[in-house]
């Protein structure tokens, strides 16, 4: 990224919801009006749905996915690569979300990075603590913990591919949020460790997103902290309504 302009940047990962049929009219709607705010706008959708969301580009939004395979290719039945996403036009894909994080192995989360990376795809990289971590005043030693480990063989030119998403694992999808303090400290602190592991010029460029039953309602004061970059959204990335009023609060 360099000294490029940093965006702030909405993605929206719509999980396991929508049909392929439904997806176009779905992403057009999320953005209606839209085109010309000057944020990042990427649609993490389902495997099924990519090949009809290629389209997007042509509206400024950006194509992403939730996951990819550690490895390129091989006999991995019903596993989908890196190289076949950047293929149907993807240029993100989300990397160790905690739905993710409960079936895949922490050993196999800086694979499929260097993976995503090589197949010429950027990273959101999500991480964030369980509530037991939270209420003994543990939760940046978790997420350290996350970061050190997910980032130890991350060759320091990739870092700028790598966006960051704090999700805390106890406001994703139950309606609570970590307050706009709560958040602002946590960003605060992997910007920090950003800059010891990768230096300051990185570590100000690199976008920091919150996630964690982000609305429209609650995304004005989130916006308002210093480095809060953006947001990942999941259930109100589905809701036209609710998207439109997040992606208003980043502009
Ligand atoms: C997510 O899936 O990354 C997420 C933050 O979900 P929700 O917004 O529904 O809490």
């Amino acid at each position: 990224m360099g000294s490029q302009e940093k965006k702030r940047f909405i993605a929206a990962n719509w999980k396991m919801h929508s049909k392929p049929s439904e997806a176009l009219a779905l992403a057009f709607e999320l953005t209606d009006g839209l085109e010309d705010t000057n944020t990042e706008v990427v649609i993490c959708a389902p495997f099924t749905h990519l090949d009809r969301l290629n389209s997007l580009k042509s509206k400024g939004i950006i194509l992403g996915a939730q996951n990819c395979h550690f490895a390129d290719k091989g006999a991995y039945t019903g596993e989908i690569s890196a190289t076949m996403l950047s293929d149907l036009g993807c240029q993100y894909v989300i990397i160790g979300h905690s739905e993710r994080r409960n079936l895949d192995t922490a050993e196999s989360i800086p694979l499929r990075i260097e993976q995503a990376i090589a197949a010429g795809l950027k990273v959101i990289f999500c991480c964030g603590e369980p509530l037991h971590y939270r209420k003994v005043h543990q939760e940046w030693e978790f997420v350290l913990s996350q970061l050190n480990h997910d980032f130890d063989k991350i060759e320091a030119s990739h870092f700028p591919k790598i966006v960051i998403a704090y999700e805390p694992i106890w406001a994703i999808g139950t309606g609570l949020t970590a307050s706009p303090q709560q958040a602002q400290e946590m960003h605060k602190n992997i910007r920090k460790w950003a800059e010891n592991k990768f230096g300051i010029l990185d570590a100000m460029q690199l976008r920091i997103l919150y996630g964690g039953s982000v609305k429209a309602s609650n995304s004005m004061e989130l916006a308002a902290m210093h480095d809060i970059d953006g947001v990942l959204v999941g259930g109100a990335s589905l809701i036209p309504i609710e998207f439109r009023g997040i992606i208003r609060a980043f502009s």
